[in-house]
């Protein structure tokens, strides 16, 4: 879409008529108002001035030889690029059918001769209020409708890269800039780092973007000069913002002429430095620089939401962890076990594969409390735990604390045989702690009695079977002397 300037300044006539005493007094009337008038003496004369040059408005005869004035309009109506030029048709006819097929024809308003000067002024004057209102209407549309777009893809937008490359198009497209691009500081803060680009279709304009893989310091450079002031920069001309040929890759040499430079600010911290830039020389641009103003709130806000987002699913993670992690030995707790177990008897039910479970029990363990001290003992939990991770090698494998200093091993596709040589591995690690217990009956070190159940799951019934065979092999383990492993089978 091309960006036609918003009000036409320029306020030219076309007169057509064939009598030259009528186009000499129209001119004098509309010159005198200021209008830029033009002439045309048939309408083939009017349809070629027309084509090398479209007025803003034409007052058309309607009685002309050849081709008359309904069939100019006709034909002006027919092409896109004319179609929007009003026609005010001039006639001696003062007849009420004229009138209608004059509208009819396209034209937007009626003069008849002989005509009186005040009402030729007033209806022209009219016509151009009327454009100009309907061009703003134009512009106010198309502004909403890129707030409307840019809206929806900052709310869709997964990230803020990804946003700031449709708002970069957008924005170029509709308010007619060529080439855009977007700055953002890097972590440490000391650089601006390209982040978003967006150009029209332009050799030179590809050779200006691959010169964005620079970066810019602290006020340096465009970017970083707005980087350091926090203000909207505008440049009309580069030619007169850069005296002397600038050292770096000038924004002259590849024929841009005006820049509109916007911080977007969040929480009063630089976040990212919009640019926006025009082959043509631009006036300072209220418009872009208010839509911007609204592109930044958003941004802000969406960045805003994003670290929300990003907060809360930290919380939710670290509940989560909570929720299944036992604060002392930092194993997985009961809960998760319980899940765990459940989930793996019924995909090995399904499989028809053995799944095995060994329960742990520290020996004599309230007397190490007593004597210890409840720290010692905790830290004699967190060693154990420790080593009970070790011992377990499979990634399946999942060892949890069941109870106060109790421990179960889940060993999924695994045969009561291959759980034994577990238990009896986990049992050496606990030896090897070296866990000094002067008051255990067994040993002078803490030892662990172990339990272990193997079954092929059921699929119609819970895994409690399981648990309560491995309590029985460890209940019988106890009771045969503790600090040994019993498989029931
Ligand atoms: P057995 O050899 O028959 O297992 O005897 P035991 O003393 O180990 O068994 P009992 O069940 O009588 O005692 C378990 C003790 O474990 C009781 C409690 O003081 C201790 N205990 C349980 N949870 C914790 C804990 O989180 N920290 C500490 N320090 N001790 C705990
Ligand atoms: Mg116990
Ligand atoms: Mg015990």
């Amino acid at each position: 879409m091309n960006h036609e300037p918003i009000l036409t300044s320029k306020r030219d006539i076309l007169i057509v008529d064939d009598t030259p005493a009528n186009l000499r007094l129209l001119t004098r009337i509309l010159s005198g108002e200021g209008y830029e008038v033009r002439v045309a003496s048939s309408g083939k004369q009017a349809l070629r001035s027309v084509e090398s040059k479209p007025p803003s408005l034409i007052i058309l005869d309607i009685m002309m030889p050849e081709i008359d004035g309904y069939q100019v309009c006709q034909q002006l109506k027919a092409k896109p690029e004319t179609c929007e030029i009003p026609v005010i048709f001039l006639s001696a006819l003062d007849e009420v059918m004229n009138k209608v097929k004059a509208f009819e024809f396209g034209g937007v308003d009626y003069i008849t001769k002989p005509f009186e000067p005040i009402e030729v002024v007033a209806r022209v004057d009219n016509q151009f209020r009327l454009r100009e209102l309907q061009l703003q209407l134009q512009e106010k549309n198309l502004e909403l409708q890129l707030l409307l777009t840019v809206t929806q893809a900052i709310n869709e937008a997964s990230d803020v890269d990804t946003a700031l490359n449709v708002i970069l198009e957008e924005v170029c497209q509709t308010l007619g800039w060529d080439f855009g691009e977007a700055w953002i500081p890097n972590g440490e803060e000391t650089i601006l780092q390209s982040n978003a680009i967006w150009y029209r279709e332009d050799d030179n304009l590809v050779d200006f973007y691959h010169h964005q893989h620079l970066t810019f310091p602290f006020n340096e450079g465009l970017p970083g000069r707005v980087w350091q002031s926090k203000k909207i920069q505008f440049i009309e001309d580069f030619g007169a913002y850069y005296p002397m040929k600038s050292p770096h890759f000038s924004e002259e040499s590849v024929s841009l002429k005006s820049a509109l430079a916007v911080p977007i600010l969040f929480a009063n911290k630089i976040f990212a430095i919009v640019i926006v830039y025009s082959k043509n020389t631009r006036i300072f641009d209220q418009r872009s620089q208010d839509i911007f103003h609204s592109i930044a709130t958003q941004l802000g806000s969406m960045i805003q939401r994003k670290q929300a987002e990003k907060l809360l699913k930290k919380a939710n993670q670290e509940l989560e962890r909570l929720a299944t992690f036992d604060w002392l030995t930092q194993i997985p707790n009961r809960r998760c076990f319980d899940e765990y177990l459940f989930q793996e008897w019924r995909r090995l039910g399904r499989e028809q594969q053995s799944l095995s479970l060994i329960l742990c029990d520290v020996d004599y363990f309230k007397l190490y409390n007593d004597h210890y001290g409840h720290q010692e003992g905790d830290d004699c939990l967190q060693q154990v735990a420790q080593a009970l991770r070790r011992a377990v090698r499979r990634p399946a494998d999942l060892v949890a604390r069941y109870g106060g200093e109790e421990f179960a091993v889940i060993l999924p596709n695994t045969e009561g045989e291959s759980a034994v040589i577990v238990a009896e591995r986990i049992r050496e690690e606990i030896k090897k702690l070296k866990i000094m217990h002067s008051y255990s009956n067994v040993s002078e070190y803490v030892t662990l009695s172990l339990g272990v159940s193997c079954l092929i799951p059921t699929q119609d019934y819970s895994p409690e079977p399981l648990v309560y065979w491995a309590d029985q092999a460890l209940y019988e383990a106890k009771k045969q002397g503790r600090d040994r492993v019993i498989y029931h089978f």
